[in-house]
């Protein structure tokens, strides 16, 4: 990793718990079989009936399924604007906003700025070091 990069002097962000990256337009909350095995833990179920419950498939992926409301797509776990299975997320719920497409540029994160309220001048600065930390989970 390579020590120029643009955020080099950390980025500004806390999340707010809004939910709103839970939300919004349909898309794809990918899931591994480690991570289909503690959700399906946390909710007591079999490993089985949880998939045909609460999951899809594409290219040979598991993703969430999502459930349409009036006005946005939401994905299946969120119940007033939080995630009732928080511990057992899957990671590309845990590292948001640190993903690399957002880090790829200043546009690229003033980008994901958009859909993220925690990402803000007022927040606290998360130095580069555990960005990298994330980035690398
Ligand atoms: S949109 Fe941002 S602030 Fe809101 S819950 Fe998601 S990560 Fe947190
Ligand atoms: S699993 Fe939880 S954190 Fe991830 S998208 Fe669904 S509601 Fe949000």
């Amino acid at each position: 990793m390579e020590d120029n990069v643009w955020y080099k002097d950390g980025l500004r962000f806390k999340c707010t718990e809004c939910g709103q990256c839970c939300s919004g337009q349909p898309g794809y909350v990918w899931v591994t079989e480690e991570e289909i095995a503690a959700l399906a833990a946390a909710l007591h179920m079999p490993i089985d009936a949880f998939k045909r419950k609460y999951l899809r498939q594409k290219n040979n992926r598991y993703a969430l399924i999502e459930k349409r409301t009036q006005s946005s797509t939401d994905c299946i776990f969120l119940k007033d604007k939080k995630c009732t299975v928080y511990m057992a997320r899957p990671k590309q719920c845990r590292t948001f906003p640190w993903w690399q497409e957002n880090l790829n540029s200043k546009e690229g994160w003033n980008l994901a700025a958009q859909g993220c309220e925690g990402i803000s001048e007022d927040a606290p600065l998360v130095p580069y070091t555990q960005i990298i930390q994330m980035l690398r989970s």
